[in-house]
């Protein structure tokens, strides 16, 4: 009883930190990381969101990168536990939004049935803002009734049924998909979906190393790949693609914005790599732990 009025005291916050820029994390979010008296780090989130978190605040990061092994999921609860019943404030910070593919969801099942109560602040996901970055609005009415969020990973419910993802004709969006790009695209072509289709990769999105590849689904893994493209990226597949190309073909001054935004996936624009800046220099390793997450 005393144990559970105490953590009733405390609070526990799942935070999202948005996709990298630091001006696109909510209002709510910042004043809240100000309150944390522990503050647990994701791999993906931008350290310089920590700026609004309290100068004497405990700051924890149980990311993947920088060649450390990961904390495993039962580690970072088990932390946001101990931490709460000492009375003190938690706050976890994730990249993106905390409930899409951030395995926020298993730790508000696992706080929860701790007796622990936590409140969810969200944050702009990867799968939007990385797309908008490069100009490609995921819903536009021309091109799609509907957006698909999926995993690439296959981790924890299997594998995407694409023939039916296909079926649908919504954009594809595809999150921690880059490791398995080539197996991806063959299922996506296997289910019929046109071997013309506009796609796009963009990694590190809404950050200063952003960069891109936009292609035809029939070029596209091995045009990410030639790029040296790694995670990481968000995968957009779909009509909605050709917006980008649009933008990027009319930047490159190859053609008027007019001509370019007529240019779907049919036309010659099958590899624009080129245009996207992207070379070899400051690439991630596609295998980066972070498509695993
Ligand atoms: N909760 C996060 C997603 C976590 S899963 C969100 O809502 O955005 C991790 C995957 O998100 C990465 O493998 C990648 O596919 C995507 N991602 C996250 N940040 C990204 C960024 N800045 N640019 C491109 N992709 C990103």
């Amino acid at each position: 009883m005393a144990l559970a009025m105490h953590a009733a005291m405390t609070r526990a916050w799942l935070i999202g930190a948005g996709p990298g820029d630091v001006e696109l994390m909510t209002l709510k979010a910042t004043r809240t990381l100000a309150q944390a008296d522990v503050v647990l780090v994701d791999d993906l989130v931008n350290p310089d969101v920590l700026q609004f978190a309290r100068a004497d605040a405990l700051v924890v990061y149980v990311g993947k990168r920088g060649g450390h092994p990961s904390t495993p999921q039962a580690g970072i609860v088990a932390q946001m536990l101990e931490h709460v019943r000492a009375g003190r404030s938690v706050a976890r910070l994730k990249g993106g939004d905390p409930f899409v593919f951030g395995r926020g969801g298993e730790e508000q099942q696992a706080l929860h049935a701790a007796g622990i109560e936590v409140d969810v602040i969200n944050g702009i996901t990867a799968g939007i803002a990385a797309p908008a970055a490069i100009g490609i609005p995921v819903t536009h009415r021309d091109h799609a009734q509907g957006v698909v969020f999926v995993t690439g990973h296959g981790a924890g419910s299997g594998e995407p049924d694409w023939a039916a993802l296909v079926a649908t004709r919504m954009t594809l969006v595809i999150y921690m998909g880059m490791r398995r790009l080539n197996d991806i695209t063959g299922a996506l072509l296997a289910a019929g979906m046109r071997a013309d289709t506009p796609c796009a990769a963009i990694e590190s999105a809404t950050r200063p190393e952003q960069r891109h590849v936009l292609a035809q689904l029939g070029e596209f893994a091995e045009a990410v790949s030639r790029a040296g493209l790694g995670s990481p990226a968000i995968v957009v597949i779909g009509g909605v693609a050709s917006l980008a190309l649009a933008r990027d073909a009319a930047n490159a001054g190859a053609v008027g914005a007019v001509g370019a935004a007529n240019m779907t996936g049919s036309s010659g624009a099958a590899d624009a790599s080129g245009a996207s800046g992207a070379s070899a220099s400051g690439a991630s390793d596609p295998a980066d732990a972070t498509d695993a997450q």
